[in-house]
């Protein structure tokens, strides 16, 4: 599990070009890390520095794949955690969790150089889910020290640090978070168009042998409202269907199989989650 952690957060080599699509997703968060980039300048004339950016948008669309992007852009540390790491069952195991999570960042950041660290939080629903009056909840302790967390990012100058979040359900998250100076870029990552599905199929074609009689175009089309991982997915099973006929070459038709297969599977997994 330790080798799992180093590897989430292992120097991050992804460029936004490897990202399909999200054309307008990946400009508005370019725009929003120059802001940490010229920090000089945005202090001079007295603007807020950015704390958090807010991620929002169905599963597989490639959040995770822009944070880590981001540290690349802005060549800071990466660390990642996913809000369900937060929840314990004892009180304040969660909160001490979030503490460690911006003291790593910070320790990183000082040994490798950098002088600035993005923190990456998956489902950040799961800690900040909006608290009910009077109900109070186990974790909200943790809710608060990210709270605490986010207050200090400017206390020191460096290194600067950057929450990125990420959740497919931002009408389910507490106020708190939405506050100017909280989370307070919000940028949403919707599922690919088809010309962002096309080019996410050639991201994920790249390493593979194609039959010069496939047509992407129509691939692309056919996979009406499919996420990025879905893709990833349909063209790693067209790859397996060519192995399995010991052919070299992914033909079309492994393709249209392909989609068939991603789209029963996920009808299955649906029914077996309800
Ligand atoms: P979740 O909300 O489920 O955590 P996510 O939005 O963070 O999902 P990622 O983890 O970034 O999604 O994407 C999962 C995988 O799907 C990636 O590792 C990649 O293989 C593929 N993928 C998703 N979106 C894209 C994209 N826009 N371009 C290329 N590959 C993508």
């Amino acid at each position: 599990s330790a080798e799992k952690k180093r590897k989430k957060n292992g120097p991050s080599k992804l460029t936004f070009e490897e990202i399909g699509g999200q054309d307008n997703a990946k400009q508005e968060l370019r725009e929003a890390l120059d802001f940490l980039i010229r920090h000089e300048e945005i202090s001079k004339f007295g603007i807020r520095p950015l704390k958090g950016i807010l991620l929002t948008g169905p599963p597989g669309t490639g959040k995770t794949l822009m944070a880590k992007a981001a540290a690349h852009y802005t060549n800071s540390v990466f660390v990642a955690a996913s809000g369900s790491e937060f929840v314990e069952m004892y009180v304040g195991v969660g909160a001490g969790r979030i503490r460690d999570l911006f003291k790593e960042a910070r320790t990183r950041a000082s040994k490798e150089n950098k002088q600035s660290a993005i923190i990456f939080i998956d489902e950040i629903d799961v800690i900040g889910g909006k608290r009910e009056g009077g109900q109070q909840r186990e974790y909200d302790q943790t809710l608060n020290q990210l709270l605490t967390e986010m207050d200090g990012i400017y206390n020191s100058d460096t290194p600067r640090i950057l929450l990125i979040a990420a959740t497919n359900r931002k009408e389910m998250l507490d106020s708190a978070l939405l506050r100017p100076g909280r989370f307070d870029r919000h940028i949403q990552v919707d599922l690919p168009d088809k010309k962002g599905r096309r080019s996410i199929l050639e991201l994920h074609a790249k390493n593979k042998p194609l039959h010069s009689g496939v047509n992407l175009d129509k691939i692309a089309e056919e996979a009406y409202n499919f996420s990025g991982a879905q893709l990833e997915s349909v063209m790693n099973e067209a790859a397996i269907y060519m192995m399995r006929e010991n052919l070299t070459q992914v033909e079309h038709r492994h393709l249209a199989m392909a989609i068939d297969k991603v789209m029963m599977g996920e009808k299955t997994d649906r029914e077996t989650n309800q």
